[in-house]
């Protein structure tokens, strides 16, 4: 530990910087960077992330030479501003926050107008001439510094707020007179004595380091340790504490507090963006209480109230997007006509905007290709897949508000997290319908397929969290009447009530009433253009796990180089099929099969040209029958009186039939390869249908490579068992069409046996396709379909990091990859190697996939993207 606890930023003296987030925390260096490019920040200091490991460590003592240090650095703010800290006639104000090096909730929120007490409110009475002003400044303090340093109820405050309003008969904070607000303070001080045990403490050192000390503390709160356990962030970090000079925005008509987007964080368009409250405190923009105003542009923006404090912001957004280089998320204040900057970091921002942004940048010659790449998360991407509302469609909005968040979507009202989570565990898709949402409602937004607010900007909390889970979000529809008693809302003069169905259009910020139908998205130049980068750039192949033409076109257009999985059992399923397929279970002898079988033919011959077809050039994996047979057998008993009766069987036989297909452990019994064992003619109807159509589709020009795999292997034998009669009934097609063609026969590796025993399964497979659902669930022995209500938990007691069926779990499953694919390689060099479980299309196990070396990742259609973007962020990684 160094001996230099304290590092001044702001006014003459900064002596730390961008680089030093470590050990100043990422508010503290970006304090310093800015000051350090000459940029206006209130003067202020940070003390270190060493000392609070120490406190921590030393029973909540300081380092010798700590206070001095401080001392120091408030004697130097004090020449700065002219102003004495505790001092009756002109005292220094200053707010103390927390700023580790990554932002983490859990951590002590803001104390502002620190400094003062019965005796410096009267200097600033003085020096500002406005009373009412100093006394709301001192009851916010009290009520700050009650709450979130001596740990007292904000409820309590707020209860005798609302008192103070009655007694005074008015509706809102600040036509509260000084004498209420005098009132007020005494009363909060009376709250504080009895809650928290002891007096408010009238000594500003006493404040200054009771929150210090606040900061250190909060983080081991519980909901900051639970939060580094699950980013595997290390405790002794620790977290800096920022002192600064209070600069305020609510002082009169010519102050003002915003916050600013450098782009527009919702298209991408090169254009400033931001939004500013006149005589407000820095929360008040960004809790959503009143409705801000744009910075630039039309009257009442910025640009037009205050030019002179607006082209100065100009100049310094300009400045920190080309010094980051990368679009800032910004907060200001304007005292007195004087901008000051509060903060920067890097802004959040939409799929689409990421995309369009990192393309501008490249082009603007701010970052290169590879910075480009790696400013995207892959997951965002998605968001530019979503279906807009169909624009042939005319329909009338029933309400307008900002559009916060792009993408349509349409679902039932409701008003809370309750009533969310209540419907959606029914399989409803809902709309959450709030006045502005709060940290609150995550759950809710969660699970919602849009949100709409009456209140709040383009920075309220619920565009802000809405952009980021890439949902779509109207905010801000200030028409909208929300009775959360009553369970209503009206529009346009017409009530609707939870439950009723509405559209919300995130993208152009119109609400309708009703389900309006969606269009899928076209990719624009940008997306294209980036993925083009992506493409050069990786090394795994990204495959598509489709099972209709309709499928694999879809997934071609968003650049899948060929089909990974075709789960034949799905072709099975349609009404015009699934009778043949039952009268195929429940045959009595093997002629009563292949007479079902002649008829199923023909469909899966029709199915594999269209997904052929689809595919011209690329290989096509197609997976032989997996699922136990009972699950095409209906249970429900009059399911089962219409099947005997379209049959013509006897009602009680056909019960009895289905009952004695019936498995205690379906997922563990006979299913896979092993019913391809038992019913040799099912198999070999398929591989007869896939390579029929083959031979037709190359007929027809197209470029067809099939690869016929077999499922839930364990043993060598059961793969060269069925092997033999693939190979033997492929060419004898081959034979009979008088058609030459490649194609590959291997297996699935989704039981850990074959993981195990790969070398020798090897030997008679061309290619393993891991099949990570299966191989998840048998490595755990966790249910697939039941175990989600316990991992839940798990992830909460942080007995488990996260779920391994969405994430690959690197040190188990993704072991027995490593080591079947280290056995096949082998046995067989040139083995091709792939992933096809759900887990090919989230971008962790991408990277997993890529370090052990596959050869590509196969994934539902629509993230056929995110895993391409996911491979090349690997590649560039390594
Ligand atoms: C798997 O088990 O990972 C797999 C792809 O097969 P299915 O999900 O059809 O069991
Ligand atoms: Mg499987």
């Amino acid at each position: 530990m160094s001996s230099k606890y304290v590092y001044d930023f702001g006014g003459s003296s900064t002596d730390g910087g961008a680089d030093m987030k470590n050990l100043l925390g990422g508010k503290g260096a970006n304090m310093a960077e800015m000051s350090n490019l000459g940029i206006p920040v209130p003067p202020g200091f940070t003390i270190t992330t060493e000392v609070c490991t120490h406190f921590m460590n030393n029973d909540d003592g300081y380092p010798d030479g700590l206070e001095k240090q401080v001392a120091a650095s408030i004697a130097r703010l004090e020449k700065e501003f002219g102003a004495t800290f505790g001092d009756h006639d002109n005292p220094l104000l200053v707010s103390v926050r927390s700023g580790s090096r990554v932002s983490m909730p859990g951590m002590m929120d803001t104390v502002l107008n620190l400094g003062l007490n019965d005796s410096t409110v009267e200097g600033l009475i003085s020096r500002t001439e406005n009373p009412r002003f100093a006394y709301d400044s001192y009851r916010r303090f009290i009520q700050m510094y009650g709450n979130v340093v001596m740990g007292v109820h904000s409820e309590l405050f707020e209860e005798k707020l609302g008192e103070a309003r009655e007694r005074a008969g008015v509706q809102v904070d600040n036509e509260l007179s000084p004498k209420d607000l005098e009132a007020l303070i005494e009363d909060y001080k009376a709250i504080v004595a009895k809650h928290a045990d002891q007096p408010f403490p009238e000594d500003v050192k006493d404040q200054l380091y009771g929150s210090v000390a606040a900061v250190f503390h909060s983080w081991n709160s519980p909901r900051a340790i639970s939060y580094r356990k699950m980013h595997s962030y290390p405790a002794d970090w620790g977290t800096a504490v920022n002192v600064q000079t209070m600069v305020f925005g609510n002082m009169g008509d010519d102050c003002a507090t915003g916050v600013a987007f450098t782009r527009d964080p919702s298209t991408g368009d090169k254009r400033f963006f931001g939004e500013y409250l006149v005589n407000a405190q820095g929360e008040d923009v960004v809790a959503g209480i009143r409705t801000p105003l744009p910075v630039d542009g039309a009257e009442g923006s910025l640009e037009h109230v205050m030019p002179e404090a607006y082209q100065e912001l100009v100049k310094v957004y300009h400045r920190l997007e080309k010094h980051y280089r990368d679009m800032q998320d910004i907060e200001f204040t304007i005292q007195n006509g004087k901008l000051w900057m509060l903060q920067t970091r890097s802004g959040k921002r939409t799929g689409r905007a990421a995309v369009r942004i990192a393309v501008d940048m490249v082009h603007e010659g701010l970052i290169d290709e590879k910075t480009a790449m790696m400013r995207v998360e892959p997951e965002q991407l998605e968001q530019l897949l979503h279906p807009m509302v169909d624009p042939s469609v005319s329909a009338t909005s029933i309400a307008h508000g900002l559009p916060a968040s792009p993408g349509a979507a349409s679902g039932h009202i409701v008003f809370s997290v309750e009533q969310a989570l209540e419907r959606t565990s029914k399989g409803e898709d809902v709309v959450l319908v709030r006045t502005e949402t709060s940290p609150e409602d995550i759950d809710g937004m969660k699970v919602a397929r849009a949100i709409l607010t009456a209140r709040g900007g383009m920075t309220s909390h619920a565009a802000v969290v809405a952009r980021g889970m890439g949902k779509c979000c109207v905010a801000g529809c200030s028409e909208l009447r929300i009775d959360y008693e009553a369970g209503t809302v009206t529009a346009n003069g017409k009530t609707y009530h939870a439950g009723d169905e509405i559209t919300v259009n995130g993208t152009s910020g119109h609400v309708f009433e009703g389900v309006l139908p969606t269009v899928k998205p076209t990719l624009d130049d940008y997306f294209r253009r980036f993925m083009e980068w992506a493409d050069a750039a990786r090394v795994l192949k990204v495959r598509t796990n489709a099972d209709t033409p309709e499928d694999a076109e879809n997934a071609r257009a968003f650049g899948a180089e060929g089909i990974g999985l075709c789960r034949t059992e799905h072709m099975f399923f349609g009404e015009d099929r699934i009778d043949v397929v039952r009268q195929m279970i429940l045959a009595e002898d093997t002629e009563e099969r292949k007479e079902a079988l002649a008829k199923i033919l023909p469909m899966q011959r029709d199915d594999f040209v269209g997904v052929f077809g689809a595919m011209d050039g690329f290989p096509v994996t197609v997976r032989l029958l997996d699922p136990p047979l009972h699950e095409f057998l209906p249970s429900e008993p009059e399911d089962i009186d219409a099947l005997a009766a379209r049959l013509g069987e006897d009602r009680a036989e056909l019960a009895a039939e289905i009952a004695a297909l019936h498995e205690s452990n379906p997922m563990l019994g006979h299913r896979g390869c092993r019913l391809g064992i038992s019913y040799p003619e099912i198999y070999e109807t398929q591989v007869r249908a896939i390579m029929e159509a083959a031979c037709i589709v190359q007929r027809d020009g197209v470029e067809v490579m099939p690869e016929i795999m077999v499922p839930l292997v364990g043993i060598r034998g059961e793969l060269a068992h069925l092997r033999e009669k693939i190979v033997r009934v492929a060419d004898e097609v081959l034979k009979e069409q008088g058609s030459r063609l490649d194609y590959l026969v291997g297996t699935m590796i989704e039981v850990p046996r074959a993981a195990i025993a790969a070398g020798r399964i090897a030997e008679y497979s061309d290619f393993f396709s891991f099949g990570t659902n299966d191989l998840t669930q048998l490595t755990f022995g966790f249910s697939r379909d039941d175990a989600q209500k316990f991992i839940e938990t798990y992830i909460e007691l942080g007995v488990m990091a996260r779920d391994p069926f969405d994430t690959l779990d690197d040190l188990g499953v993704a072991e027995l990859v490593r080591t079947a694919a280290e056995k096949g390689r082998a046995t067989r060099p040139d083995i091709k190697l792939g992933i096809c479980g759900e887990h090919g299309g989230d971008p962790e196990s991408v990277r997993i996939c890529h370090g052990i070396g596959l050869d590509y990742v196969s994934c539902s259609p629509f993230r056929v993207p995110i895993a391409r973007l996911a491979a090349a962020q690997a590649a560039l990684e390594r």
